[in-house]
């Protein structure tokens, strides 16, 4: 029956029941009955197509009454052991397919279920379920793992093209992803009224009207046969777009979130296959916050390495000089003297203290005498191997640590920094000395002897007339 003379034929039999303002697009209909299953409340106007039944004959009708007995009660059994939906065989010569899909759902007071022709044969689909499912799983970053959904959407799908949009921002051009996948940003205005999944068939077919008794009605949405608001209905014309499915990869990443696929001619997707999308879409989003949350994993534990890698350079090193700090140098020089001692070695320890470096300071301020001290460890630096630790002990007064070495060979070191530094000028101060004093580790040794002793060299050194080195006393 054409929808005109239905619409007219439910206009004069039954004029107290007006349509309601939303449309529905014509491949399939949709009745909604009270939860109890006593009778039908709302229909689309295209139900006679389906079920050779006018519209407002059913209204107020019996379920039974409209779908026939064997349907009411299969459906009754599917909707209350949750299955989305079953196939039952199309009686009608309107509807060109042998069978068709009914799906229902519980929205309210209501329970509303939604017919679409079976259009096509059903490939081996739990088949080609596991095998997409597969591949998107293996999947090693985003970039391949959305490459994959694509691929599996258009091959399933048909439809001319697949792809993947950004609905984190308005504007047009494109966007580069996190790992290089292309992506063409869905305009605010239009995604704002999107509620995924979404299919269009055909945005050429006329949509049927909804009609109800009054009272209270269940929400159409997420209904499969709604119509694509007018925005997106209009976005999807400018892409010659006559048939589309958009949906959603929640949980993904930021700005990955919209797969549309699109088709210059009308296409209907029967509902299992549509189902099989949906699920390899939200199996993509899943693998997808997975590999995000790995790389973001990664990344964290880079900058935090990094932090730490900083935050241990801070506590070990002086500022001012940047060379090993008290701190750092006593721990050292604890395990050096540990290591000695096991190892049955020497560990010598170098301690010198900058000549009248008050005076520098007095004469050429503080920022000058700061200037010294960082230059007096650099040149001492010059003279060291990766194994000397030098560190700044306090004041004006450095230490070098030089394990695995004798008190000759370290009174010889000591000799060349003292001679490097008396050699080398540092602006405006000229030349720059320093005193040194040698101490060598024995057993039953501690730090603070080891350090007593080359301290005790050190003013020795001092009293020689500074400039010079001292070693320890034979018998201290
Ligand atoms: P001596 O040859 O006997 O070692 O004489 P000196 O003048 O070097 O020794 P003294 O102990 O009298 O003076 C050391 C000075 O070093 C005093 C102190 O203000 C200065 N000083 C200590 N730490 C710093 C620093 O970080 N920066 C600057 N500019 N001066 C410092
Ligand atoms: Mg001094
Ligand atoms: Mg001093």
């Amino acid at each position: 029956m054409p929808d005109s003379l239905d619409k007219e034929l439910d206009a004069s039999i039954c004029p107290s029941v007006p349509p309601i303002g939303d449309a529905l697009q014509p491949h399939g209909c949709l009745i909604a009955f009270d939860s109890d299953w006593q009778s039908v409340r709302l229909v689309s106007a295209n139900l006679s197509c389906f079920f050779g039944v006018s519209a407002s004959e059913a209204l107020g009708r019996r379920p039974e009454q409209v779908l026939g007995a064997d349907t009411a009660t299969a459906l009754a059994r599917t909707l209350a052991i949750g299955a989305p939906g079953m196939t039952i065989p199309s009686g009608q010569a309107d509807v060109a397919s042998r069978h068709l899909y009914v799906s229902t759902r519980v929205s309210g007071q209501h329970v509303v279920m939604e017919v679409e022709p079976l259009t096509t044969e059903s490939h081996d689909l739990p088949g080609l379920g596991h095998a997409w499912s597969t591949r998107l799983a293996r999947a090693g970053n985003l970039h391949e793992l959305h490459a994959q959904l694509l691929r599996a959407l258009q091959a399933l799908s048909g439809f001319e093209s697949c792809t993947l949009h950004s609905h984190e921002y308005g504007g047009d051009g494109m966007r580069r992803g996190q790992e290089g996948m292309r992506l063409e940003p869905f305009p605010s205005t239009v995604e704002h009224r999107i509620g995924t999944p979404l299919m269009l068939v055909d945005s050429r077919a006329k949509p049927v009207e909804l009609l109800a008794i009054p009272g209270p009605l269940p929400a159409p949405s997420p209904c499969s046969l709604r119509l694509p608001p007018p925005r997106l209905g209009g976005w999807l014309k400018g892409r010659q777009a006559r048939a589309a499915l958009i949906l959603a990869l929640h949980g993904t990443t930021p700005g990955q979130s919209l797969v549309v696929c699109r088709d210059r001619q009308p296409r209907h997707l029967p509902p299992p296959l549509r189902h099989l999308l949906q699920q390899l879409v939200q199996l993509a989003a899943l693998r997808g916050a997975l590999l995000h949350e790995k790389r973001e994993t990664k990344h964290r534990y880079r900058l935090l390495h990094e932090r730490n890698t900083k935050l241990q350079w801070l506590a070990y090193t002086d500022p001012l000089t940047q060379v090993a700090n008290r701190h750092r140098i006593e721990q050292v020089l604890e395990a050096e003297l540990t290591l000695a001692s096991r190892n049955g070695k020497h560990m010598t320890l170098l301690l010198f203290d900058v000549d009248h470096f008050k005076p520098i300071n007095d004469t050429y301020g503080h920022e000058v005498g700061d200037r010294v001290l960082h230059q007096v460890a650099r040149v001492a630096q010059t003279q060291l191997r990766k194994s000397d630790y030098l560190g700044r002990w306090g004041g004006e007064e450095f230490i070098v640590v030089v394990p695995g070495c004798d008190l000759a060979r370290a009174q010889e070191l000591a000799w060349r920094l003292c001679q490097a530094l008396a050699g080398s000028t540092i602006e405006p101060v000229g030349q720059v000395t320093a005193s040194f004093g040698v101490a060598v580790s024995q057993p039953g040794d501690t730090s603070r002897k080891l350090v007593q002793r080359a301290d005790r060299a050190m003013y020795r050194a001092k009293r020689a007339g500074r400039a010079c080195v001292r070693t320890q006393e034979i018998d201290e």
